[in-house]
């Protein structure tokens, strides 16, 4: 439980930071962890912005019960330094209207394979279902985006504009009373698609964008693309191979994102592409609603 516990500016006292994949508690573990709060801290909690819940002013004497009584909780002592750290999720599609994938069921999967694995440097994982990127997987050492390309059907359209309307980066356009769609502008939130009152703009397929290398604090950056792929099965195996390359080549004391270059990155892209099965990588450049998907 080495992780999870936090010595305080007063060190008689540690911060213990629980275990929450994708933030999901249910009353009785909030119940759980309320009494484990006042039993043994300072009958308050403070919430994470890694969606985990900590309890304040725990006594280092107490701790062997404390873990006991949270594992018997289901939500255990977490994980705050250079190991894998608690996976975030935002809502998904179990509730967002703009989803693009079950993000905390992913986030669940994540963490049952690598939560707390010992790393040379901390590794935080982030999961938004689509790129509104609510919970900033850019700004995370892997992030994962549920992104949607869309396709209109061949030779279809009426020219109405829904979907002109319904996209926020202006990426369709009418020419000649069709929609045409600027690839270079799309986002791949897959809004369109579920605009069309004719039902003629369809999906590509969900997928999943991965990125590796972000990180927020005094000097953020933006991760860096890997690969997409459209099943939760190549999420899996590509989130181990990162993590296996980061536990191989990496050093202790510096950013993931500082040694992105050193660690040679697009050699790593590169295996990583031959390993994801062709027909699982999502890689096929958007079209323009011309030619083969459209008029
Ligand atoms: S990232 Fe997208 S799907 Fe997730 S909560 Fe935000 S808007 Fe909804
Ligand atoms: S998928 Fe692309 S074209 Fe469609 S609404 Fe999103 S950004 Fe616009
Ligand atoms: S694709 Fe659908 S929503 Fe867009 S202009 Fe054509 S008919 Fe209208």
């Amino acid at each position: 439980m080495k992780g999870g516990v936090i010595t305080e500016l007063d060190s008689e006292y540690c911060t213990i930071r629980t275990r929450i994949p994708a933030g999901v508690v249910s009353c009785d573990q909030l119940k759980g962890i309320a009494t484990v709060a006042g039993r043994y801290g300072a009958e308050s909690v403070h919430l994470t912005t890694r969606q985990t819940i900590e309890i304040p002013h725990m006594n280092h004497t107490d701790l062997d019960a404390i873990a006991r009584d949270l594992a018997l909780n289901n939500t255990p002592v977490g994980s705050e330094r250079d190991e894998v750290v608690n996976v975030i999720a935002c809502p998904g599609n179990e509730r967002c209207i703009f989803a693009n994938i079950d993000s905390i069921s992913l986030a669940r999967s994540i963490d049952a394979r690598l939560f707390g694995r010992e790393m040379p440097v901390k590794i935080r994982i982030s999961i938004s279902a689509c790129p509104n990127a609510c919970t900033s997987p850019l700004l995370n050492e892997i992030g994962i985006v549920g992104q949607n390309r869309p396709i209109r059907v061949p030779g279809m359209c009426t020219g109405c504009g829904t979907c002109v309307e319904y996209c926020k980066e202006e990426a369709i356009t009418i020419k000649r009373g069709i929609s045409v769609l600027d690839p270079s502008r799309c986002v791949e939130c897959g809004t369109c698609v579920r605009s069309c009152p004719y039902d003629l703009l369809k999906s590509s397929g969900e997928h999943y964008l991965i990125t590796v290398g972000g990180r927020r604090g005094r000097h953020p950056r933006i991760g860096r693309e890997l690969i997409a792929v459209k099943s939760p099965e190549s999420v899996l195996l590509v989130v181990e191979k990162v993590v296996a390359w980061v536990y191989r080549r990496a050093w202790s004391g510096r950013l993931l994102s500082d040694q992105m270059d050193e660690l040679q990155f697009e050699t790593f892209r590169d295996e990583i592409r031959a390993l994801v099965p062709e027909n699982d990588r999502a890689e096929e450049p958007l079209g323009d609603f011309s030619g083969g998907s459209g008029i």
